[in-house]
């Protein structure tokens, strides 16, 4: 099968990508060793996070880095074993997450972030899926006034940076809201503008739909095989034979490296591994937007599955075996916050946000290999950023003028 692009991994970013390029007239093909959105993008909080442009950089505060050290905080769980290898990415996130670096973050994820929610909008309705879109906004919880006034100082101050918009509740505002919550808690900030999606998973898969509605195709294949034959073409092996195009985007999200090591393209790409468990929940009890608990790092939001607990970050091996201990760990907390009963899924699943050191995603032409794009490391916003992103790749690729200036997403930057 030859074509004109393929588009290597199915997940939020690959699919948009794909969309994108199948707008502007390119035929794509797109390759993924298993199903539309079945990794990371099925499992995420579904959050399309509007305020993201506060990027959610590493602590550098050194209690909270002791805290990180020895595992004493649930919203991080670190895998000493894991250290060796992720060490170089853990000390560029680290030197990148400095007041400086969160700001020229910020800077360079704004105008994604900005346009994400009107892009998600659009593919929603081609696919048919508006109806999808929560417009609740969340809330990030408090249990103490320490804490409480301190998040509403921070988030003046980013107001005044970065223009994120938030109302500090009160406890009666919180029991309007959610009147299901059954812990009594000190207040809350309602973040009014992000939007979520009852199942994420199911929102990729419908983009994936309309991607072969309009003519797309979707193939197996195993992108570890890529290879550029002599006529400069591009080529992997599918489950049918080879699928060989013109050019090709990486969208492997995590997995991205793994194909660029094999052209000898260094890539600092780590992951933070996140887990969630659905629960069904006491009576009629439910939630009308996602609540974030902050004392302990994870999300409860209501899903088409039921009520679907996400955890914070796990610094492990990327394919090493699952190791849900923070879920464990926060679970007797979430059921007092909430009347979760009975865990749905027989275990818990496990996904990969694929973070690059300045928590930007790498979007452009790869020097020095003609013809090869990336689309990944989109970080702890990938379900938010995928359209947008695989708007500015296609714009891109076909030489248009770019919504955007994408000087900040380019990979070279790590070289
Ligand atoms: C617990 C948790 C909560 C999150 N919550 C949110 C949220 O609320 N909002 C938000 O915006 N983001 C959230 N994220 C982040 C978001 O889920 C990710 O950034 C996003 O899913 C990444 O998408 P992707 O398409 O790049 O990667 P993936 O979805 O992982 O897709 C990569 C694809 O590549 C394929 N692949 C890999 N290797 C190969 C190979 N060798 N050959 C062929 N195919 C291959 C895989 O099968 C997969 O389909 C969360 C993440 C986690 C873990």
């Amino acid at each position: 099968m030859t074509t004109d692009i393929m588009v290597l991994g199915a997940g939020m970013v690959g699919v948009s990508a794909a969309l994108h390029l199948q707008k502007r007239e390119r035929s794509v093909v797109l390759v993924d060793r298993g199903g539309v959105a079945d990794q990371t993008s099925y499992g995420n909080a579904g959050i399309i996070q509007v305020e993201g442009v506060v990027p959610y950089p590493f602590p550098h505060d050194p209690l909270k880095l002791a805290q990180y050290a020895f595992n004493m905080l649930p919203e991080a769980n670190l895998h000493w074993s894991a250290l060796p290898k992720m060490a170089p990415w853990l000390w560029r996130y680290f030197r990148a997450s400095d007041e400086a670096g969160q700001a020229r973050t910020a800077q360079g994820a704004k105008p994604l972030v900005l346009a994400s929610i009107t892009e998600h909008e659009a593919l929603m309705r081609e696919a048919g899926i508006e109806g999808m879109l929560r417009r609740t906004g969340y809330l990030r919880l408090y249990r103490t006034a320490q804490a409480f006034d301190a998040a509403v100082t921070k988030e003046t101050a980013d107001r005044l940076k970065y223009g994120v918009n938030f109302e500090p509740i009160t406890p009666d505002r919180i029991r309007e809201l959610e009147p299901h919550l059954t812990e009594r808690l000190h207040g809350a900030l309602l973040m009014p503008d992000p939007v979520s999606v009852p199942d994420p998973g199911a929102v990729g898969k419908a983009y994936g739909e309309l991607f072969l509605k309009r003519g797309g195709k979707i193939q197996r294949g195993e992108a570890r095989t890529l290879v550029q034959r002599t006529d400069g073409n591009w080529e992997v092996l599918g489950d049918h034979g080879p699928i060989v195009a013109r050019e090709a985007v990486i969208c492997l999200g995590p997995w991205s490296d793994d194909v660029l090591h094999k052209f000898k393209f260094s890539i600092p790409l780590g992951s933070k591994r996140g887990y969630h468990m659905h629960y069904s929940a006491r009576g009629n009890a439910t939630l009308n937007r996602p609540v974030l608990d902050t004392d302990n790092g994870y999300v409860l939001t209501a899903m088409t599955k039921g009520i679907r607990l996400t955890t914070g970050a796990e610094f492990a091996r990327r394919d090493g075996p699952p190791t849900p201990a923070q879920l464990e760990r926060v679970e007797p907390a979430a059921r007092h916050l909430f009347p979760l009963e009975n865990r749905v899924d027989p275990q818990p699943w496990l996904g990969r946000r694929p973070c690059l050191p300045d928590m930007l995603p790498a979007i452009g032409p790869v020097p020095g290999l003609k013809g090869l794009w990336a689309d990944f490391g989109h970080h702890h916003l990938g379900f938010t950023l995928g359209p947008v992103s695989g708007r500015l790749l296609a714009e891109m690729v076909t030489g248009e003028t770019p919504f955007t200036d994408p000087k900040p997403y380019r990979i070279e930057r790590f070289q």
